[in-house]
């Protein structure tokens, strides 16, 4: 019998619910779900009993967007390629970044595939289809994030997505993506003035798919349309978009000004910043933000000067700074939990609203009901936690009830 199975006590914690930080809580947790979380040191004969003095205590954090970490990227040919990155994707490679997030406070997540020839999207979508079934997982990856190649060609809003990989949506195409997938392609990223893309918006929403608005420049009235036809989401809203814009005519504010459409963004100190991201927390609210990593293999390896293609030099700094040498933004690598931190530091939001944009909310858009939140019934994905110098360190991450990392 494995620890998931046993009857697990965890007393004198914080923990993190929606409607409250429960002081001196206890959560108990059987055969891998929360039975109960409740204030009080609470009697619970034959557990395991782990004491959470000096801790919070959270739901797992939820990144829907990893493109890579330590070494791995999903993409091997897409941004983010890493010196290290030799031969193609494996499923041993899907459990070295499970196990990485694990360390970061990070139970769920989606794998991002990012545009690419249709080749390689084919076979990384059936390297990942067949990893995320692996026990191993303990159900960390309920599923993907295809971010392309249906967007902008335009340089600045493609970001760094190769031009000759991005196209216009053909369904069949994204039907053979979407079955190498074993149909669990959960959220794709799509452009909304590409030719077809409302009635690829529609489609993929009868297939329960997602669909999120990123690296455009959709006009006010092609957003508006996606929307009606389906769009839920914006991708990394403030990224993926060119440098210069009209002042009044540009993708971000009817993005912003549209209630129907939920956002996500980037809050790792270094893709937007803090006034930007003040008025989109203010703009949309807790309740409709999921913050993402967007992380790149390059996160979780130390900071330091690393080779990348065309004899340019990358730098990572000691705090998550992922930049060119010469300057420039390169991509990201700085863990969720650095999500939570920042967004509280520059919103003033307290930890109960950071923990729902980046656990609640995420579970509630793409429907994973089993998770997400410290509630009777959920499983037991758990993070122990400080709160230290406007930085989150994990201390414990237990995934269906089982403990996966712990810093002592
Ligand atoms: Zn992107």
């Amino acid at each position: 019998m494995g620890s998931e199975n046993k009857l697990l006590k965890i007393y004198n914690g914080q923990a993190v619910t929606p409607s409250g930080i429960v002081k001196n809580a206890t959560v108990i947790v059987r055969s891998g779900v929360i039975e109960k979380v409740a204030e009080g040191n609470l009697d619970v004969p034959g557990a395991i009993e782990l004491d959470a003095k000096g801790y919070y205590i959270a739901p797992g954090l939820i990144d829907i967007q990893v493109n890579g970490y330590n070494s791995v990227s999903f993409c091997l040919e897409g941004a983010g390629d890493t010196p290290a990155s030799n031969g193609g994707l494996t499923v041993s490679d899907v459990k070295k970044v499970t196990e990485g997030l694990w360390k970061e406070g990070v139970t769920t997540y989606f794998p991002t595939l990012t545009t690419n020839s249709q080749d390689l999207l084919l076979k990384n979508f059936g390297i990942l289809a067949k990893a995320m079934n692996d026990p191993f997982l303990l159900g960390s990856i309920p599923g993907f994030h295809l971010e392309g190649p249906y967007i902008s060609a335009v340089d600045g809003y493609r970001g760094a997505h190769p031009l000759e990989h991005v196209r216009k949506p053909v369904w069949n195409e994204f039907l053979e993506l979407y079955k190498a997938s074993g149909e669990k392609i959960l959220l794709i990223t799509v452009a909304p003035e590409v030719e077809g893309a409302y009635e690829f918006i529609r489609k993929c929403r009868e297939l329960g798919i997602v669909v999120s608005l990123g690296h455009h420049n959709g006009t006010a009235g092609q957003i508006k349309q996606a929307i009606d036809n389906g769009a839920g989401l914006a991708t990394h809203l403030g990224n993926g978009c060119a440098n210069t814009v009209n002042r009044h005519l540009n993708p971000i504010w009817p993005q912003l000004a549209d209630d129907r459409l939920k956002i996500s963004f980037i809050a790792d100190g270094f893709h937007l910043p803090p006034e930007m991201l003040q008025v989109f927390y203010k703009t949309k609210g807790a309740e409709n933000i999921i913050i993402t990593s967007d992380i790149t293999s390059y996160a979780g390896l130390p900071a330091g000067i690393y080779k990348i293609k065309h004899g340019k030099t990358i730098e990572k700094t000691v705090d998550g700074n992922l930049r060119f040498s010469e300057g420039g933004l390169y991509g990201s690598a700085s863990p969720l939990r650095n999500g939570v931190a920042h967004i509280m530091k520059v919103s003033g939001c307290g930890l109960i609203n950071a923990i729902q944009m980046t656990t609640l909310n995420p579970a509630y858009v793409h429907n994973l009901n089993d998770r997400g939140v410290l509630e009777q019934g959920k499983r037991a994905d758990l993070i122990l936690f400080t709160m230290d110098n406007e930085r989150m360190f994990i201390q414990k991450t237990f995934v269906a009830g089982k403990e996966v990392y712990s810093k002592n």
